[in-house]
């Protein structure tokens, strides 16, 4: 970033124009009006004595790193990093930690990570203890002696619960635990966790930053410059990096980030108050309903409840009959996109947790998460009526 766009990123704009105003938006050289895609794995040493800015693309490429200062300043850290995907993101930031490390994690966190957690870690000692999150006591209570960090996300998935980042960031302070939050599903647009402590932010940026489902990358940043180094040396050491094509179509994404969630999120409100007003839904999950538990704390952390609504249709053969029937959205893994995606908890990306576990955390066979996309909102309700009606 140059010096005169550093000023311009540091002189207090808000956050939408930050979204089109993040420093490297101009290229200083020809003035095009977007980063050039450097689509270089090395690069020449003019002068044996003064090495290039970046040397080699796993270390270093000009068009992810103006992707990692971009997502840096959005989510108002001191570093970022970008990785081939989410969960690419997520595996590398727990490499800081060692056998004989214990972590304390949420028990709803993304499939993904559970099976990172519980099947790769686990083989390297690296010890998990899951609690419920929305209860600030069961974290207390599992710490233990060799306990190093907390791993949240709030809102979880699909139940959409709130963690309160404040309580376990001053407690994981206390005991000099390092804090790492999965902002997914809010995006700095709604949440921005380093503000209420949180040392490590991560994102799968193949959901609302990318937000055209046609990216798969992972985000990360660091609150401070020694996290930052920390990061920064497991990201080149393991090789983990995005690609400066991929790099460049999520700044092309992000760049509506605001547009996009302020426009599915009001649609969102809309569905989730049609469905909480229907006899034949049973239960409905939305931050944004005045009776979700969890509320007050979400609207202390965040300026907005999401795109993301879950309900529970009554049973499985009705989830799956709805599924078949609706045409407008896509029906799919995934979530965050401009077009709508409705997925299936039971057969999709809970398939894999025993039936027993998956009920006690309210995934029921019935339940079904909408992720609302810019289509009309009366289109897509109309559409999710005939679904539900038909027989
Ligand atoms: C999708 C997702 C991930 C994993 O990201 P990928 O880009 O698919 O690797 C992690 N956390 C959450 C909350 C997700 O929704």
């Amino acid at each position: 970033m140059s010096d005169a766009n550093r000023k311009k990123t540091e002189s207090g704009l808000k956050f939408e124009t930050k979204l089109l105003h993040f420093g490297d938006e101009i290229d200083q050289t020809t003035g095009a009006s977007s980063v050039p895609i450097y689509q270089a794995s090395t690069f020449h040493h003019f002068d044996i004595f003064n090495p290039p800015q970046h040397d080699y693309s796993r270390s270093g490429n000009p068009t992810r790193q103006a992707l990692e200062d971009y997502i840096a300043l959005l989510e108002g850290g001191v570093r970022g990093f970008a990785y081939s995907s989410g969960m690419a993101a997520i595996s590398s930031v727990f490499m800081m930690f060692s056998a004989g490390d214990h972590i304390i994690v949420t028990e709803d966190v993304y499939g993904g990570t559970y099976r990172l957690l519980t099947t790769i870690l686990s083989r390297m000692q690296i010890e998990t203890t899951f609690v419920d999150m929305t209860n600030i006591e069961e974290v207390k209570a599992a710490l233990k002696p060799n306990t190093k960090a907390v791993y949240m996300e709030t809102p979880s998935n699909p139940t959409l619960k709130i963690t309160d980042i404040a309580a376990v960031t001053s407690w994981s302070k206390e005991h000099e635990l390092i804090t790492i939050l999965d902002n997914t599903f809010m995006t700095p647009y709604y949440q921005r966790p380093i503000e209420f402590g949180v040392d490590i932010v991560v994102h799968s940026a193949t959901k609302f930053l990318g937000g055209h489902s046609d990216v798969l990358a992972g985000l990360a940043v660091a609150r401070t410059d020694e996290l930052g180094t920390q990061l920064k040396r497991l990201q080149n050491g393991l090789g983990t990096v995005l690609g400066a094509q991929e790099s460049w179509l999520l700044m092309r994404g992000m760049k509506t980030l605001g547009a996009r969630m302020a426009h599915s999120e009001q649609s969102t409100a809309k569905l989730a108050a049609w469905l909480k007003g229907r006899k034949d839904i049973t239960a409905v999950y939305y931050p944004g309903l005045e009776d979700h538990p969890g509320r007050e704390a979400h609207e202390r952390q965040s300026t907005g409840y999401g795109a993301v609504v879950s309900f529970d249709v009554g049973s499985g053969d009705r989830a799956k009959a709805v599924l078949n029937r609706v045409k407008l959205p896509i029906v799919a893994v995934s979530l965050g996109a401009v077009e709508s995606i409705l997925s299936y908890p039971t057969m999709m990306s809970h398939a894999a947790m025993p039936a027993e576990v998956r009920h006690e955390r309210g995934i029921t066979d019935g339940l079904l998460r909408f992720s609302v996309g810019l289509e009309d909102i009366d289109d897509l309700i109309a559409d999710l009526e005939q679904a539900l009606e038909a027989e």
